[in-house]
């Protein structure tokens, strides 16, 4: 690891300004799960470290004015999976976070930096010989043609396959929970779901954010299909393992038909990935194991495997299916 700077603000404002200074090179901290991770494997190198874990305006889990469930971006995973509020109205984020790592990892990580989690590909973080259009622009992809069997199904292109490997975000794209942050332009809101961006031609851009936007805090309106929701994860060991498919679904059902339904994707795309379609095909329809398969087809019909991961498009349909009537058994 290479030496850096240090600082510790102790307001959001102070952090942004700290870091807009220290640009280029520079990195938030929070939980450290991630960021230490990649600068002991070389694949980060910030010049400086802003390190945010004091800023107390950052914390708290609340009631927002609009009544929906509110975040600050540095609660531990653990506090969030925990809090009764969350369990009751959304079981499927709850279980999202509960599914996400180990407990030591959980009681680390902060809700902010979880979703902007870099990607588990072996040569992203592996050595730098390896070709990585992701780490190295232009090196090329050892992944397509290589070993790929973890690798995306959808929104991948020649350039990049890697899976978005969290967990939390594919829940909150399915509860279209919306984040807010602020930067020396000012405050903004982001939809979780415009957040993570495809890769394209462009691999080392994963999200939206600017180097200088700081993530404040997290919110998720509450909705009727949040009461009745699953977060199902398919993986090699029951624990501490990334998906290689998972599915957030919620339903929300009158006199036996559905009103609404949110089916969000993981461990199978390059971004949490919203199965709108798939959704649409459920509206106004009883929901079976029949009309669920048929919309879990829908959800990969444009799915294009690799080499190795074909599997994944069987696998998530099954995943999806089994969401689903999870999601029903709760309604
Ligand atoms: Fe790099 Fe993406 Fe290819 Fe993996 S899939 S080697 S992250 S470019």
């Amino acid at each position: 690891m290479r030496n850096f700077a240090y600082l510790r603000p102790d307001s959001a404002k102070d952090a942004v300004a700290m870091l807009t200074a220290s640009q280029p090179g520079a990195r938030y901290f929070a939980g450290g799960t991630t960021l230490y991770d990649l600068m002991k494997l070389g694949v980060e190198a910030p010049q400086t470290v802003v390190d945010i874990t004091g800023i107390e305006e950052l914390r708290g889990i609340d009631v927002s004015p609009k009544g929906g469930i509110r975040v600050g971006a540095l609660v531990p995973m653990s506090d969030l999976a925990e809090h009764a509020m969350l369990k009751q109205n959304f079981p499927a984020i709850s279980e999202s976070l509960w599914k996400a790592a180990s407990q030591q990892l959980r009681n680390m990580a902060t809700i902010g930096g979880n979703l902007l989690q870099r990607t588990r590909c072996p040569y992203f973080r592996g050595s730098p010989e390896f070709a990585c259009n992701k780490r190295a622009p232009g090196s090329g992809c050892s992944a397509i043609g290589g070993a790929n069997r973890a690798h995306a199904v959808l929104g991948a292109s020649s350039a990049c396959a890697a899976v978005y490997p969290g967990d939390l975000a594919v829940a909150l794209v399915a509860f279209d929970a919306v984040i807010e942050t602020i930067s020396p332009r000012g405050q903004r809101f982001v939809a979780v779901r415009d957040l993570h961006v495809v890769p394209g031609s462009t691999p080392a851009i994963e999200h939206v954010l600017a180097p200088d936007e700081l993530i404040v805090r997290i919110e998720i309106p509450m909705t009727p299909a949040g009461r009745a929701s699953a977060y199902h994860k398919i993986r090699d060991r029951e624990s501490y393992a990334f998906a290689l498919a998972s599915a957030a679904c919620g339903v929300h059902l009158a006199a036996n038909e559905v009103v609404d339904v949110r089916i969000a994707l993981g461990g199978v795309a390059t971004r949490p990935w919203r199965a709108s379609a798939a959704e649409r095909s459920l509206i106004g329809k009883p929901l079976t194991r029949q009309s669920a398969r048929r919309a879990a087809e829908i959800a990969f019909a444009e799915a294009v495997p690799l080499q190795h991961n074909r599997y994944k498009i069987a696998l998530g349909i099954e995943t999806v299916i089994d969401a689903l009537m999870l999601a029903k058994d709760r309604s």
